[in-house]
């Protein structure tokens, strides 16, 4: 199989890299290295059945070549991440949204009709007060003069998008909405929660809990994620259908981080921090997001792998060969 992955280089889009390249499948990458690193597929540069192109999606001169030889394509490429979108909102927008547009466009332009996933992100459930967001669920945002929903709107208009093109020219596309993505590779660099910690905790440093730890996420090991979205692309009745993609163990922040603390034996004590401190701003936290994954059971009998526990001891372990190989 011919397998295009946009954003490749990331974080949650190398991980699909490495399970196309492990099965045998012909893998291209387009990145644009500006969150992903080279590094993060740097095992399969010398393959001969795995190319990179160092490329912006939204001038990219090869995209409908590349989208004309795939057979599956995964669109990863976005800029991520709520601190991001506070600092630079128009690289936000421009990105995910043009990006998508330009992407669906090539796929109607070609010839072949490949599998394609299009991620898109809890974020879009915004506000929604219920316990557990399944796919009919409403999606709650403010005014728009708050930039930090900007977000969850280009996930937004990029599902329109899909859906458009799906329908009006019956293309094979489906929407994976991910709930908070952790595990090996993630970066803390932009904001995300447990690389914070793990980072943190190892160093004895405190461990920063923002607002007073009460919020509540779920959290899905990357693997799982990439396995799941290998299934949904492969999945005919999946295509033209939005599903959600996580774990549905739903933790607070702070039992995070003493979750953290105890899988370290660290002994960093754990502080809170005002979100205005914390984001430069007042920010509107999420106060929970729990996936309904019936749908992504009923379509693809998807089972996890990965309990929360068993990714933090392995981003640990991996955390602490970094530092030793760095010394
Ligand atoms: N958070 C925190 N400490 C950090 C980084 C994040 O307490 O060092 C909080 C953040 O405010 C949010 C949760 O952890 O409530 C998850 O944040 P993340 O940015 O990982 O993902 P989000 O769910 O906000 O997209």
């Amino acid at each position: 199989m011919h397998v295009l992955i946009t954003g490749g280089a990331g974080f949650i889009g190398s991980h699909l890299v490495q399970l196309h390249m492990e099965r045998g499948d012909t893998v291209h990458v387009i990145d644009n290295l500006s969150t992903g690193r080279k590094a993060n597929i740097a095992p399969y540069l010398e393959y001969d059945n795995f190319r990179l192109s160092e490329a912006d999606l939204l001038v990219w001169d090869g995209l409908d070549k590349a989208v004309a030889w795939s057979d599956r394509i995964y669109h990863m490429a976005a800029v991520v991440g709520v601190k991001r979108v506070l600092e630079d909102p128009v690289k936000v927008m421009s990105t995910n949204v043009a990006g998508t547009e330009r992407l669906l466009r090539a796929v109607n332009n070609g010839a072949w009709n490949p599998q394609v996933v299009i991620a898109s992100s809890s974020e879009v459930y915004g506000f929604n007060p219920e316990a557990g967001f399944s796919e009919e669920s409403d999606l709650l945002f403010k005014s728009t003069g708050h930039l930090r929903w900007s977000y969850a709107a280009t996930k937004l208009v990029d599902e329109y998008l899909a859906f458009a093109y799906a329908r009006q020219f019956n293309l094979n596309i489906t929407i994976a909405r991910l709930f908070n993505t952790v595990g090996p590779r993630q970066l803390g660099r932009y904001g995300m929660v447990l690389p914070n910690f793990i980072s943190q905790a190892i160093r004895n440093e405190p461990i920063t809990v923002y607002g007073d730890g009460s919020q509540t996420r779920s959290f899905c090991d990357v693997r799982d994620t990439a396995a799941a979205l290998d299934l949904l692309a492969g999945c005919a009745q999946a295509y033209d259908e939005v599903v959600n993609v996580g774990n549905d163990e739903e933790i607070s922040i702070r039992g995070l981080a003493e979750l953290v603390r105890e899988r370290s034996e660290s002994s960093s004590p754990i502080i809170t921090i005002p979100y205005l401190e914390a984001y430069g701003e007042e920010f509107d936290d999420v106060t929970h997001r729990r996936p309904v994954l019936t749908k992504l059971h009923k379509l693809t009998g998807f089972t996890h792998q990965w309990t929360l526990t068993d990714t933090i001891d392995d981003m640990i372990a991996r955390k602490r060969k970094i530092i030793e190989l760095a010394v």
